[in-house]
């Protein structure tokens, strides 16, 4: 097991991923920006080190300040949360070649999925169902361009393989767009991800997102916990999340689920990590897969009742999985709102002093937060404020529960998307379940037209 663990992180994520360490004896460091010596997350833990001023390059993306800070506390080990460094290859590179542990797959895992060429084939290779599209990097010559769409079939969306954040893609309807559509997201992927390496999907119209977690051991043990739908999305931010997906057929996602951990297998991953899907009429297609823990994490927590952080510290101690796939249940249903320091018109984000701080409470009703009366929102970071998670027997007892949980909470001091959740929940295509990813946006359209 592992005795000390650093956590390169903030906010609620930081406190959450503290409270797994305290349960399981893991003594925990805390690392934090000049705009967060006050924070929760760094008065709770054992020990706290500053790594920088406020701006995230100059700390919490330092890779050599936090990894000098493990050092000299004598953390065995690293937890990145999510963002900041959880997905940067040369990060925990760094941390395996200073003979610390990574809390997350190893630094080659990392590498292979950041590479959406890379990631496809493995995915194909392990028989998990991708979006048509070309086979590798697209080509050079034009001719070869067009007869590749052609056979695609338009629309086609034209993707970097170094792409992430929703950035670097386009879409293109007819054979005229294709070239100066190439030409354009080549250049951005050169500049934005210093890779010009592009591939062209299929593009579908209408599908919802879902996703499935898998937890993965050193020992070739590979499991799926359920899976969650995250279609209620703003410019590709997720704000809504749900498990299990809605109407999704038991055997379909169970055959999908063991070509997940097939996949693991075959590439050695391990630790927890989240295979994202496009599903349409019926289909599951593979878009990415996310090498680290997410945002989410607790719709499955509170399904599977695994505590998916504490697994990740248990596994990168060395211990294997001490489930079986049989073992594993998805039980009620689970909804997650993002609580979010925003306008909830504009979304500009709101910094400022919180003044109220209501929570609401209850059975099945969780909060993760590192927010308090007094808390100042910082305007560095993400603006999000709260994870408010309900859990009840039936999706139609897990919405009322969660309504009743938003009539409950009460912000000021700072602007709060509360109030567009708790409409979110009365919308009548939400309420029915297994809307596209284009829903949200659309209802915001009308929204704001009437
Ligand atoms: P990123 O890593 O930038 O998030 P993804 O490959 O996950 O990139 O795609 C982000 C989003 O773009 C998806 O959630 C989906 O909304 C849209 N998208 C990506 N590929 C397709 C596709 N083939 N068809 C339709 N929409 C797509």
């Amino acid at each position: 097991m592992l005795s000390k663990v650093l956590i390169a992180n903030r906010g609620e994520i930081a406190l959450r991923i503290q409270r797994a360490c305290r349960e399981l004896g893991i003594a925990t460091v805390a690392v934090y920006s000049e705009a967060d010596a006050g924070a929760r997350h760094v008065r709770l833990a054992d020990q706290a080190l500053c790594i920088g001023p406020a701006h995230p390059t100059r700390s919490y993306l330092n890779k050599e300040a936090i990894l000098q800070a493990a050092q000299l506390c004598g953390a065995d080990a690293i937890h990145p949360g999510y963002g900041f460094l959880s997905e940067n290859a040369a990060f925990a590179q760094m941390i395996e070649d200073a003979g610390l542990v990574f809390v997350g797959p190893p630094a080659s895992a990392i590498r292979t999925m950041g590479d959406k060429i890379a990631a496809k084939q493995a995915m194909l290779a392990a028989g998990v169902p991708c979006v048509p599209g070309s086979e590798g990097a697209l080509p050079a010559e034009e001719s070869a361009l067009q007869e590749l769409a052609r056979s695609i079939g338009y629309p086609v969306i034209v993707k970097a393989a170094g792409g992430g954040g929703g950035k670097g893609m386009r879409v293109v309807h007819e054979p005229g767009q294709l070239a100066e559509a190439v030409a354009l997201t080549r250049e951005e992927a050169r500049r934005a991800f210093g890779n010009p390496e592009l591939y062209m999907e299929k593009f579908l119209q209408q599908p919802r997102h879902v996703e499935i977690q898998v937890l993965c051991d050193h020992h070739g043990n590979a499991l799926w916990l359920g899976a969650r739908d995250c279609s209620m999305q703003r410019r590709h931010q997720k704000v809504l999340e749900e498990a299990p997906a809605p109407g999704i057929a038991a055997d379909l996602l169970a055959q999908v689920g063991e070509r997940c951990v097939e996949a693991c297998r075959k590439i050695g991953y391990r630790s927890a990590g989240t295979f994202e899907f496009l599903y349409e009429q019926g289909r599951f297609y593979f878009i990415e897969m996310n090498t680290r823990l997410q945002v989410e994490h607790p719709v499955t927590e509170l399904t599977s009742g695994i505590d998916i952080v504490q697994a990740q510290l248990r596994i990168a101690g060395g211990a294997p999985l001490a489930l079986r796939q049989q073992d594993i249940r998805c039980e009620g249903h689970a909804i997650e709102c993002r609580i979010n320091a925003e306008d909830p018109y504009s979304f500009m984000p709101s910094p400022g002093t919180i003044s109220v701080w209501d929570l609401p409470g209850g059975n099945g009703v969780r909060v993760d937060s590192h927010a308090g009366v007094g808390y100042t929102v910082p305007p560095y970071y993400d603006s999000m404020i709260a994870k408010l998670i309900v859990h009840a027997p039936t999706r139609a007892e897990a919405l009322a529960r969660m309504r009743t949980a938003l009539g409950e909470m009460r912000v000021e001091g700072v602007r709060t998307n509360l109030a567009l959740h708790g409409e979110l929940l009365e919308e009548a295509g939400f309420a029915a379940g297994g809307v596209n990813i284009h829903h949200l946006e659309h209802w915001l359209g009308q929204r704001n037209a009437s």
